[in-house]
């Protein structure tokens, strides 16, 4: 089995000694588990401050302030649905991350778990037949109502007549896909936000939750920073989290970003999706669900 970043972190702490070498192995293992370079000095930098200032002497002490650390860069995540109004999630990210089947799992998930009835699909992918028909596909295994038009069709238009259908039915949550070609990120940009004025001031609860694959590592916070810079992101889910031994991911996502993370897909069935929970995390140092 691979050992995981959370396993690397463990066993330094396990040993005995707070001098250089102990700190530098920490930010390398940082750095190596896709922490990513500033957060990961940051985070050292602070424990050897604080272990010195409170004159702290075993690692075994130094862990729970290390932890302590760690968890004040995670925001708090969770996406409660207001059962009163419309709900309207709007999934971005780049193709390949796993945004459609994320779309799928949240379906589930709210009627599952939250027993949320009204649910409809947005099929805001118009670029790519392939994306309207795999939605189409999804809805029709999960039941739930899709709005679609013809491929290359105005995305707003989509979201708009998804938005007024979902209102007039009542519905509680529209789960809108949108189109994530990466080659030309001014077109994405602009598109992303002519959809996002769409929905702006139109329902009560409105997210925009970013998509990003777990296994990219730093490159995915590179893409959180165009997508936030563009609509301002609301929550980030964590995709293939079963497919990464690193998972600093989630830390340089907070300590850089500040943005909350509200799932972990944790594989392909639409079962696999937990909520994150930043408390567990930290107590199961970094091993996540
Ligand atoms: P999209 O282009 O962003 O809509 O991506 P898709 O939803 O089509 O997913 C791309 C691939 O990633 C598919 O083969 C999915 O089954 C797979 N995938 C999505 N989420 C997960 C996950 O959490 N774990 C694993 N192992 N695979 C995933």
């Amino acid at each position: 089995m691979l050992k995981t970043l959370g396993m690397k972190i463990k066993g330094l702490f396990q040993g005995e000694g707070l001098g250089k070498d102990f700190y530098e192995e920490l930010e390398d293992l940082l750095i190596e588990g896709d922490v990513g370079a500033s957060t990961a000095l940051r985070l050292v930098e602070t424990l050897r401050e604080e272990v010195r200032k409170q004159g702290i002497r075993s690692r075994e002490d130094a862990l729970k302030l290390f932890k302590q650390q760690i968890h004040s860069l995670l925001p708090a995540g969770s996406l409660p649905l207001r059962r009163d109004a419309l709900n309207v999630f709007l999934l971005l990210g780049v193709n390949g991350v796993g945004k459609t089947t994320t779309i799928a799992k949240l379906a589930y998930y709210y009627r599952m778990v939250e027993g949320i009835k009204g649910i409809v699909f947005a099929a805001a992918d118009t670029f790519r037949a392939g994306a309207i028909a795999q939605i189409e596909t999804l809805a029709d295994r999960l039941q739930v109502r899709v709005v679609k038009q013809m491929p290359g069709s105005d995305p707003g238009a989509v979201v708009y007549d998804a938005l007024e259908s979902a209102r007039a039915r009542g519905e509680t949550l529209l789960l809108a896909d949108t189109a994530g070609r990466m080659h030309n990120r001014t077109n994405l940009v602009r598109e992303l936000q002519k959809i996002d004025k769409v929905i702006t001031g139109k329902v009560d609860a409105y997210r925009k939750i970013l998509v990003l694959d777990a296994v990219t590592g730093q490159n995915g916070l590179q893409q959180a920073k165009i997508f936030h810079d563009a609509v301002k992101i609301d929550s980030i889910i964590l995709t293939k989290w079963d497919g990464t031994a690193k998972g600093g991911i989630i830390l340089a996502i907070g300590g850089e970003l500040g943005i909350p993370i509200s799932f972990l897909g944790v594989g392909e069935k639409v079962t696999d999706l937990k909520p994150f929970d930043p408390t567990s995390f930290v107590e199961n140092l970094l091993e996540g669900v």
